[in-house]
C-alpha cells in the first residue's frame, strides 16, 4: 500500500495531567487533568484508529493481525507505543520490568524499555533518572525509611533533550515537562513513591514495592546515549538510540527531503511546523500533533516544508 496510515490518538485521565496537550498541539482532549495521549498505540488498554484510506476505522492491533505485509513483522502484537505525556505535577517515582519478568508476572505482556524526548519544560523542571543505592539492602533501606531526598538522582532537562530508560531504572517526570515517549508496548508500572497524594476521594496510589525491589537495577547503570547528526539534501536526521526494542530519531526537515525508502515500516509523529507528504501524485498535508504509519516498503516519497519529528522503527 502506498498510502501513510493517519491514526487518531486516545487521551487517558491522570492525577498529574494538565491541559498542555491541546495548548501545545491543539488536542480535542477530554479534560483538565489530561496526562497521556496515545498516539500509535495497539496496546489493549488504548489503541489508536486508523483515520484515512481503505482501513478507515480499523483500531491499529486489528490492522496488525489482518494485514501482516504492511509490517513484515515477526512480533505476534505492536511491538511499539507512542506517547505525549503531560506532566502538569511529579509523576510517581516508578519502574517498570523487562520482557522475562513481565511476561512471568504480569500475564505474558511486555516489559517496558521507554525513552523520552523532552519537547517542553518548564524552568526548573528536573526528571528523576535513576538512584545511588549501591547494594540491594541500601535499595530496600532506602524505599522502607523513604529516603529519597539522598537516593534519588535528579537531572535538569530541557527541551530538545533525549533520555534513555531501559526496564530496571527508577525515574519518573518531574512537574512542567512534555515529553513524547517512544515505549514497548506495555501498561506495567510499578509505582515506589507516590508523594503521599490523595486523589479526590481521599484515597492514596497504590505502590507496588516488592515488584519494584525485584526489577529495580543496583547499582544503577546507564547506557550513554550518544547523538549522531547526518544531513542530506533537506533533512538533518539526529540519532539518538537504536537496539533490540526500537531505533527511534528525530528529523528536520527545511524545504524538500526525499528520504531513502525503508525495508521497515516506520512511524512519525510531527513534533513542530507545517508541511506535506507527497508521494505519487498525492499530497498529505502535515501539522504539528499528527501521527502516522508508513507501511514497508512505502514510497519513493518526499517531504516537504519545516518540520519536525520523531521517527522509530523496531
Ligand atoms: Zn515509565
Amino acid at each position: 500500500m502506498n498510502e501513510p496510515i493517519f491514526l487518531q490518538p486516545i487521551f487517558q485521565e491522570r492525577i498529574w495531567g494538565g491541559t498542555k496537550l491541546k495548548d501545545l498541539f491543539g488536542y480535542d482532549i477530554p479534560n483538565d487533568h489530561t496526562g497521556e495521549c496515545w498516539a500509535i498505540s495497539a496496546h489493549p488498554n488504548g489503541q489508536s484508529t486508523v483515520k484515512n484510506g481503505p482501513f478507515q476505522g480499523m483500531k491499529l492491533g486489528d490492522l496488525w493481525t489482518s494485514q501482516p505485509e504492511l509490517f513484515r513483522s515477526e512480533s505476534k502484537v505492536f511491538p511499539l507505543l507512542t506517547k505525549l505525556l503531560d506532566a502538569s505535577d511529579d509523576l510517581s517515582v516508578q519502574v517498570h520490568p523487562d520482557d522475562e519478568y513481565a511476561g512471568k508476572y504480569e500475564n505474558g505482556e511486555l516489559g517496558k524499555t521507554e525513552c523520552w524526548y523532552i519537547v517542553d519544560a518548564e524552568p526548573g523542571a528536573v526528571i528523576i533518572y535513576g538512584h545511588g543505592a549501591q547494594t540491594k539492602e541500601e535499595l530496600v533501606q532506602m524505599i522502607e525509611n523513604g529516603d529519597w531526598e539522598r537516593f534519588l538522582t535528579k537531572v535538569p532537562v530541557k527541551p530538545g533533550d533525549f533520555f534513555y530508560v531501559p526496564s530496571g531504572t527508577l525515574h519518573a517526570l518531574g512537574k512542567g515537562i512534555v515529553v513524547l515517549e517512544t515505549q514497548q508496548s506495555s501498561d506495567t508500572t510499578y509505582r515506589v513513591y507516590d508523594y503521599d497524594r490523595r486523589d479526590k476521594d481521599g484515597n492514596t496510589r497504590e505502590l507496588h514495592l516488592e515488584k519494584a525491589i525485584d526489577v529495580t537495577g543496583v547499582p544503577q547503570v546507564y547506557e550513554p546515549v550518544r547523538f549522531k547528526t547526518v544531513q542530506q539534501d533537506g533533512l538533518t536526521v539526529t540519532s539518538f538510540v537504536s537496539n533490540s526494542f526500537f531505533t527511534v530519531e528525530k528529523w528536520n526537515v527545511a524545504g524538500e527531503a526525499k528520504p531513502a525508502v525503508n525495508e521497515k515500516y516506520t512511524i512519525f509523529s510531527v513534533l513542530a511546523g507545517k508541511g506535506s507528504l507527497e508521494v505519487n501524485d498525492q499530497s498529505y498535508e502535515l501539522s504539528k500533533g499528527d501521527h502516522f504509519i508508513l507501511p514497508v516498503g512505502f514510497g519513493p516519497y518526499s517531504l516537504k516544508g519545516e518540520l519536525e519529528f520523531i521517527m522509530a522503527h523496531e
